[in-house]
C-alpha cells in the first residue's frame, strides 16, 4: 500500500528510541489530504477508510514501518536543554513517493516516549486543527513546510486546563532533522553521530553539496528563503527554538504561530514569549543565532579548528545578505515591480502601513485588485500609491504573491471552538479556503475579511 523505508532507523541505536505509537481507543477521521496522498502515491480512498484511519490512530502499522522517537536537544528561548527529543511524536518511517522522493511520516500526539519527560505525549484537537490549517496554507502559498497527511480524533480525553478531546496529526516532512538534533550529539562529543546526521541532511536535502561547509551554506540559503517568505506573508512562527528549526528549510512546529492582521513590525503573539525574542521583525536575527548553533556543531568535521571556525563564521555571516535578497525579491513580487524599482518603495509602504496598523494581507490584496486600501486618507500614502502606479506594476505577478486569504487567527479560533463542540464543518470549509489562497471564489470571500475589533486575537498559546 505504502512504500516504506527506514534510513533513520538504520543509524546507530543511540540516535533514537524504537517506540510504538499508542493505539487510539476509538478513532474518528477529522480529514485527509487527498492532494498530498496523491503526491506520496497513497490511495486517498484507502487513507480515509478504516485502514488509513487505523494507521493515523496508531492501531495498524503500515508494512515496513520501523517506528521510533528521535533524540534531539535544543536551545529554548536561548537556554540550552541537552535532551528534548520526540516526546509526543513517533516517526513511522520514510515514504518513498512514486518519483523516488523520500518523506518522513510522523504521528504527532501518539503517546509517551522515552523523551516525554513530564508530558503525556498527547495532542488536543485544537492544536491539531491549527497545524493542519496553517501548514497546508503555507504549502499552498509556496512556503517550504512540513505538511499534514490527515488527522483523527482519538476518542480519548487529554487533560489540559480542562479535559479536551485528543487527536493525532500525521505530519509529513522532508525530514525531521533539526538544528537541535545536531546539538544533541555535539554536546555529547559524538562525532560519529554528527557525521551520520550530516550525511542524511546532505543526501536528503542538499545532494549537490559535497563538504560539510557546502551543506552548511546550503542550509543557510534554504533558511534565508523560508524566513523571507514568512516575512512576506506576515507570519510569526512564535517559537523559533533550535529544536524547531528543520535543516531542510521547511517550516516546522506550528504551536503559537500567527499571521499578523494589523501590521506592527515588533508584533508578538505567543503568551510565553515575554521578551519578544521571536517577534516578527526579529525572525531573521534569530535564524542567524540558530544557524550559528548549527555551524558550531559542524566545526569538528571541518578540518583545522581555527580555519574551520573562520569558514563557519563566514558562512553564518552570509545569512543577512541572502535573506535581504530573498526578502527584496518577495516584496518586489508583492508590488509587481522589478527588484530595483521595488526596494525603497516596499519599505516606505511598510512604514505607512505600520503607522496605521493597516491589515497586512488586505492591504496587499487591495493594491493587487486596484481597490481602496483604507489608507487613502493619508496624503503620504496617496503620494506613494501614485508613484507606485506610475511604475506600471504587473498585477498578474502580484496576484500570485499576495494571497486573498490567510488562516486568520480569529477564524482558526472559531473553527477550533466548533470542532470541540462536535462540528468539523467550519474546519473543513476553512481548510478548503486557505488551501487555494490565490483563487477568488465568492463562497470564500468572507474569509478575506480582517477581524472586527471584538474578534482580534492578541495572544496565542502552545496549547499542547
Ligand atoms: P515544542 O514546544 O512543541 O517544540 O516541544 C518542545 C519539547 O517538548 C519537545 O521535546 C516535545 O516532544 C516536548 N513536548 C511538548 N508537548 C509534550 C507532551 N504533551 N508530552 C510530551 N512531550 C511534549
Ligand atoms: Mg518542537
Amino acid at each position: 500500500m505504502i512504500r516504506f523505508d527506514n534510513s533513520y532507523a538504520k543509524l546507530p541505536e543511540r540516535m533514537f528510541a524504537r517506540t510504538l505509537p499508542a493505539r487510539a481507543p476509538a478513532p474518528r477521521l477529522i480529514a485527509v489530504n487527498d492532494g498530498l496522498a496523491a503526491r506520496l502515491g497513497i490511495d486517498a480512498g484507502w487513507l480515509e477508510g478504516p485502514g488509513g484511519v487505523d494507521m493515523i490512530a496508531g492501531r495498524a502499522l503500515p508494512e515496513g514501518a520501523d517506528p521510533l522517537a528521535m533524540a534531539y536537544a535544543g536551545h529554548q528561548f536561548g537556554n540550552f536543554v541537552p535532551q528534548l527529543g520526540d516526546g509526543r511524536a513517533v516517526l513511522l518511517g520514510e515514504i518513498v513517493a512514486p518519483d523516488g522522493a523520500r518523506f518522513d511520516l510522523q504521528l504527532k500526539g501518539a503517546g509517551r516516549t522515552v523523551f516525554s519527560r513530564g508530558g503525556d505525549g498527547l495532542a488536543a484537537l485544537g492544536p491539531v486543527l491549527r497545524e493542519f490549517l496553517v501548514s497546508e496554507f503555507m504549502h499552498a502559498a509556496g512556503v517550504p513546510t512540513t505538511r499534514t497527511l490527515g488527522a483523527v480524533l482519538t476518542g480519548a480525553e487529554v487533560m489540559r486546563e480542562a479535559p479536551l478531546q485528543g487527536a493525532v496529526l500525521a505530519r509529513v516532512a522532508a525530514s525531521h532533522i533539526r538544528v537541535g538534533t545536531f546539538e544533541y550529539f555535539a554536546v555529547r562529543r559524538d562525532l560519529e553521530a554528527i557525521e551520520a546526521l550530516l550525511e542524511q541532511v546532505r543526501a536528503r536535502h542538499f545532494p549537490s553539496a559535497g563538504s560539510p561547509l557546502e551543506v552548511l551554506d546550503a542550509a543557510i540559503a534554504a533558511q534565508a528563503e523560508t524566513i523571507a517568505h514568512w516575512m512576506a506573508l506576515g507570519f510569526i512562527h512564535g517559537v523559533m527554538n533550535t529544536d524547531n528549526m528543520a535543516l531542510s528549510g521547511e517550516t516546522i512546529d506550528y504551536g503559537p504561530c500567527a499571521f499578523m492582521d494589523g501590521f506592527a513590525p515588533g508584533k508578538v503573539f505567543s503568551s510565553i514569549d515575554h521578551a519578544g525574542r521571536y517577534a516578527y521583525d526579529r525572525q531573521p536575527q534569530i535564524a542567524v543565532w540558530n544557524l550559528a548553533q548549527f555551524a558550531s556543531c559542524l566545526i569538528p568535521l571541518m578540518g583545522e579548528e581555527n580555519q574551520a571556525i573562520r569558514a563557519a563564521t563566514d558562512a553564518v555571516h552570509g545569512f543577512p545578505a541572502r535573506f535581504e535578497a530573498a526578502r527584496a525579491a518577495r516584496f518586489a513580487r508583492k508590488l509587481g515591480l522589478p527588484c530595483d524599482q521595488a526596494a525603497g518603495r516596499a519599505d516606505t509602504l511598510l512604514d505607512l502601513m505600520a503607522r496605521h496598523e493597516a491589515d497586512f494581507t488586505a492591504t496587499f490584496s487591495a493594491l493587487t485588485a486596484d481597490e481602496d486600501t483604507g489608507l487613502e486618507e493619508d496624503d503620504a500614502f496617496r503620494e506613494w500609491r501614485r508613484d507606485w502606479e506610475a511604475q506600471g506594476p504587473d498585477r498578474a505577478v502580484m496576484a500570485q504573491a499576495n494571497p486573498l486569504r490567510i488562516p486568520r487567527n480569529h477564524r482558526i479560533e472559531e473553527v477550533i471552538a466548533a470542532g470541540y463542540a462536535g462540528d468539523l464543518g467550519p474546519f473543513r470549509a476553512l481548510l478548503g479556503a486557505v488551501s487555494a489562497p490565490f483563487e477568488a471564489r465568492a463562497e470564500w470571500d468572507e474569509y478575506a475579511d480582517p477581524p472586527l475589533p471584538r474578534q482580534i486575537v492578541r495572544r496565542t498559546f502552545c496549547g499542547t
